[in-house]
Order: structure tokens, then C-alpha cells, then sequence
């Protein structure tokens, strides 16, 4: 049975060890996107039980229990709802959300809308692999059109969503790409989305072998480059959402946009200013039992 430590020693990957066996098919990206996490949240010294993880359902969901801390793992398309409700409760602490392309950009695609536009202090990460994995490899919104795929051998007839173009046209103030065969960079991205003070939106371009035949790990590593290695300014809206737009020949990846001097959703409560608490520290025991009475 796995134990969350709770001494105050500087967290190592050690810390974050579950004796949960790994389910994921050989060469998922999930590995990288799992080991970047636990790099980011060890170089921040950020401790298993000083953090939430929120996954919703999908193939990412299954890292829920491969590593040791507080997680809840909800309903699909749900997790934006209930990792900002963990934060708002509790803004001390760090709270990362976790969801796949299908349920994102389909059933969860409101919650994306309203995650963005609130500017809730958490990090979402997108597990990009195109096609709902889990469920075998249907066609996500995100799928290639014409790519055959299952349940859609002739190819999707629907043109694919633009994400990055959405997600920009909500005002974002964080947006990054990864690709999860660079943990090194996916790394960096983490903490800095940790770091932001509202929404973060790292897109993790993430290879599926098993069913994504047209983004593969090597399509994505041939195509990938960094932006920072190019000297991008990520206060350059303009420029920002035409790099995340375009990956006709090249795809960036790195800190696209960020700006900090936006107010977060908690920042906006008018009740909660002045505050010194949190609203866990404020709840209060009840004693109820007299207005049951009144029922028996
Ligand atoms: Fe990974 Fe794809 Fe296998 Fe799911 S189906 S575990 S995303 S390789
Ligand atoms: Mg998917």
C-alpha cells in the first residue's frame, strides 16, 4: 500500500514512486509527460502531499495512480470543473488538471471555454495524441481529417478543429506546446506553468503508437523546434498565436505567450479580498442536529 510521506525533506523522484504497475502500450508518450511532471514538480520542491494532480478519464488518466500524492480522477471532460473547485477552496496550493484531446475539445470543450476565460490559477495540460486512445482510437475533433482511423476507415468528413486558434481567441494568458518526447523542455514548461499565477495551457504533443499513425514520435521530432532557441518574445500576442497557429512546415513548441499582470478568477472575488484565510481554514463544524429534530 502506498503511503503519500509527509516529512518536510526536499522531494525527490524517489517521493513520487507508486508500486503501481505502468499499463500504458510501449512507446506511449505517456512515459515522457509522466517523468516531466514528476521532474517539474521536484525541481520547484514541491511535495507529494503539497499538490493536487486532477486527471479525467482516458489513457493519461491512467497515471492517476502511478504516482504517489493527492489526485482525483473524474468523470471525462470533467476535470477543469473540479481541479478549480480543489483551488479556489484551497488557492495555497498548487493544482495541476489533466485531460485528453476527445474529451477537451468535445464533451469538455464549455469547461475549456469557461477554464480560459475565468483565468482560474491552475494548469491544465492537454495529453495531445489526437484520437480517443483509450476507447480504442476513434477520431478525436483534433484527428487529421481523411486520416482512416477506427470507426472512421474513410477518414473523418469534418474538417479538424483548429485548437491553438481557439484556445487564442479566448485571451489566454499562458500558452505553451511540448512535445512528449522532449522531457527536458517539457520539464521547463511544467514549472513555469506551475509558476504562472493564472490559467496555463500547455498542449503536450503526445505520441500514441498504437493508434496515431499521423503524428508520430518521429513526425513530431523532425517537425518540432524550440521557440526560445529563436529568441521569441512571449509577450508578442501577434506573433505568439501565429506560431501556435501555423504548423503547416514547422511546429513550435515552447513558452508560446504569458502574461502575468492579468487577474486571476480568485483575485476577482470581491468577498475574498483581504482575506488572510483560505476557505478550508474558515469551514466551520455545524452542530445540525437540532434542525433534523424538527423532521422527526
Ligand atoms: Fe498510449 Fe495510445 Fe496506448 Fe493509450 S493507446 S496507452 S495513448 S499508445
Ligand atoms: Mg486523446
Amino acid at each position: 500500500m502506498n503511503q503519500i510521506p509527509l516529512d518536510s525533506g526536499a522531494p525527490t523522484m524517489k517521493s513520487y514512486h507508486s508500486e503501481v504497475p505502468c499499463t500504458w502500450c510501449d512507446g506511449c508518450g505517456d512515459y515522457g509527460i509522466w517523468t516531466a511532471l514528476k521532474r517539474a514538480l521536484v525541481e520547484l520542491k514541491i511535495a507529494p502531499h503539497e499538490t493536487l494532480l486532477c486527471y479525467d478519464v482516458g489513457c493519461h488518466g491512467n497515471m492517476s495512480d502511478k504516482l504517489l500524492g493527492y489526485r482525483f480522477h473524474g468523470l471525462h471532460g470533467r476535470v477543469i470543473p473540479f481541479a478549480a473547485g480543489a483551488k479556489l477552496a484551497n488557492p495555497k496550493l498548487p493544482v495541476l488538471a489533466f485531460g485528453g484531446d476527445g474529451a477537451s475539445f468535445s464533451e469538455g470543450i464549455g469547461h475549456l471555454v469557461h477554464g480560459i476565460r475565468s483565468n482560474y490559477p491552475i494548469v491544465f495540460v492537454l495529453h495531445n495524441n489526437g484520437n480517443y486512445g483509450l476507447t480504442t482510437g476513434q477520431a478525436s475533433s483534433l484527428t487529421a481529417q481523411g486520416v482512416p482511423m477506427n470507426t472512421a476507415p474513410n477518414g473523418i468528413p469534418e474538417h479538424t478543429l483548429n485548437s491553438m486558434d481557439f484556445v487564442f481567441s479566448l485571451e489566454p494568458t499562458f500558452v505553451a506546446r511540448g512535445f512528449s518526447g522532449d522531457i527536458k523542455q517539457m520539464t521547463m514548461i511544467l514549472k513555469k506553468a506551475i509558476e504562472h499565477h493564472g490559467f496555463a495551457f500547455v498542449d503536450i504533443l503526445q505520441s500514441c503508437p498504437t493508434y496515431n499513425h499521423f503524428a508520430t514520435h518521429d513526425y513530431l521530432l523532425e517537425h518540432c523546434y524550440h521557440v526560445e532557441d529563436e529568441g521569441h518574445d512571449p509577450t508578442d500576442l501577434k506573433k505568439a498565436r501565429q506560431i501556435a497557429v501555423d504548423t503547416s512546415k514547422r511546429i513550435s513548441t515552447g513558452i508560446l505567450y504569458k502574461i502575468e499582470d492579468i487577474p486571476s478568477f480568485y483575485e476577482r472575488l470581491v468577498p475574498r479580498q483581504g482575506k488572510k484565510t483560505t476557505p478550508v481554514e474558515e469551514v466551520e463544524i455545524v452542530d445540525v442536529s437540532g434542525y433534523l429534530k424538527r423532521f422527526v
